[in-house]
């Protein structure tokens, strides 16, 4: 056989790669392309023959570069999507090339080592205990399936129950407490774990989503047996963090599982200036969080953490007679996530904090929420913009109202118009019932000019408001952009 041409397809793959990101400054943040473009550049029969690996990766660069969107770009905005760092970028691809088997130490220890001092680091970060266990899984939805087997395990346990041998059927209940304002990928885990969404008790919140502590001791009060509450630190609108601390303390006292949702949240815990709003969080028994969030790690990346190791294990850990399980002291990742074989998710995790350090980490943290405050600041300051939500975090809720009252339907318009003009991408929510706009800073990459540019194209987006001729005409508005649809 001859020698594999590997610089061909991967020197095309860095070129395209490398002008994707460096043009993302131009390019508009949202895809451009319509559905029938992608399926005429993308589509066609089963391919019969072979192709050159190097056109085959220009080809695919060219015909899916109009219909991506552009949630590296320093001006993506919606949901909580954040960006990848170069360096954890880089260690990517670099996963990609040493392509390991990452769920046996004897597959690859330098893996299995890379997310145990991984694993530590963000526990320091994190504030979370230093013996808690970890696991590098796909993403939140997967870190709460993996905390919530635990607590279900631990729970069971401690009621007599064996619940990885005899399952659900028969066993004692578990009540889940959860605020109203809960992610849905909490009920989703409660779906796959079997214990259903009834098994929910939504706690009431106060106006920014927080879990309101009487509410929670009324809950705990009103029932008995095994029980976990969900709490959450950065609700998807507000980026409002339940009170961790007093929530703990309510659980704990009447023998229950406190599981943290804090997929974005928890990283104000990294942060000096901010770490007061987690302030309780290693309390906990099990944590969710994102590194493909605010870590800027590449997707996909999430983080289960687990105050109670043997629990974590029990119900994660599998044993198989042809396998290699690790000797003393060797940890095998298969023991701490769902998966079986599986990528070496540690590698960009670890680069993401070597090539930031602590201090780089916490600045990239504070500086994302300064530049939702400018956000929120110099849109509340025109007349008819609104700030719905206190900024305490990254998040930032806005409203516009129509000088013909029906500011819901004016606020999912400007939404719309703004995703069309490529400026920047919001999403939009509903929020008490009123529809927002919803801004989410994430990126390492964003600036103050990105905001300032931004919050320009929002007025712009704005100002054509249903019946009323558009007050100015903004600088860079070329004609036939005046009134879009
Ligand atoms: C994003 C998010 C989730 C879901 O996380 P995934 O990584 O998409 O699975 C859950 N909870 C909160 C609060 C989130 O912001």
């Amino acid at each position: 056989m001859e020698e594999p041409d590997w610089a061909a397809p991967l020197g095309q793959a860095y070129d395209s790669a490398l002008a994707y990101l460096t043009g993302l400054p131009a390019r508009p943040v949202g895809s451009s392309a319509s559905r029938p473009a992608l399926r005429a550049a993308l589509g066609g029969p089963l391919p019969e023959a072979p192709e050159d690996p190097r056109k085959t990766i220009a080809a695919l660069a060219e015909a899916a570069e109009p219909g991506l969107v552009a949630t590296p770009s320093g001006r993506f905005f919606g949901f909580v999507i954040g960006g990848a760092t170069p360096a954890a970028l880089a260690a990517d691809w670099l996963t990609a090339a040493w392509d390991q088997n990452a769920g046996l130490h004897v597959l690859g220890p330098a893996a299995a080592v890379v997310e145990e001092v991984a694993g530590g680091w963000l526990a320091e970060l994190l504030g979370l205990p230093a013996g808690a266990s970890v696991g590098f899984v796909t993403g939140v939805q997967m870190a709460h399936f993996t905390a919530l087997a635990a607590a279900r395990h631990e729970l069971l346990r401690r009621a007599g129950w064996n619940v990885e041998a005899d399952g659900l059927a028969g066993a004692p209940r578990v009540r889940v407490l959860a605020g109203q304002q809960r992610h849905d990928t909490v009920d989703r885990a409660l779906r796959f774990l079997g214990f259903g969404t009834s098994a929910v008790t939504a706690v009431g919140v106060d106006d920014q989503g927080r879990m309101r502590p009487a509410a929670l001791r009324a809950a705990l009060g009103a029932g008995s047996g095994p029980t976990i509450v969900c709490a959450q630190a950065g609700n998807v609108n507000t980026g409002a963090v339940d009170p961790l601390g007093e929530t703990c303390d309510l659980a704990h006292q009447a023998g229950a599982w406190v599981h943290v949702d804090g997929a974005f949240g928890m990283w104000a815990a990294a942060s000096p200036t901010l770490r007061h709003l987690v302030a309780g969080v290693e309390r906990a028994d099990s944590w969710a969080t994102d590194a493909h969030k605010w870590l800027n790690v590449p997707y996909d990346s999430g983080l289960v953490f687990c105050a109670h190791p043997d629990a974590h294990r029990a119900a994660m850990g599998v044993r198989a007679s042809y396998l290699i399980h690790g000797g003393e002291g060797e940890r095998d990742e298969l023991d701490h996530n769902p998966e079986f074989s599986r990528r070496a998710r540690g590698f960009a995790v670890y680069a993401a904090i070597r090539a930031q350090g602590r201090a780089g980490i916490a600045g990239q943290v504070d500086r994302c929420c300064a530049l939702a405050r400018r956000f929120a600041e110099r849109l509340a300051a025109h007349d008819g913009v609104e700030v719905l939500n206190d900024v305490v975090l990254n998040q930032v809720l806005v409203r516009f109202q129509a000088a013909d009252g029906d500011h819901d339907a004016h606020t999912r318009g400007v939404v719309g118009r703004v995703q069309q003009d490529g400026t920047c991408w919001m999403s939009g929510t509903t929020w008490h019932g009123q529809a927002a706009m919803r801004i989410s800073v994430t990126n390492w990459s964003t600036d103050e000019a990105d905001v300032d540019r931004s919050v320009a194209a929002i007025l712009r987006c704005a100002r054509p408001a249903a019946g009323h001729e558009p007050t100015r005409r903004a600088p860079n508005r070329g004609p036939g952009r005046t009134r879009r649809r």
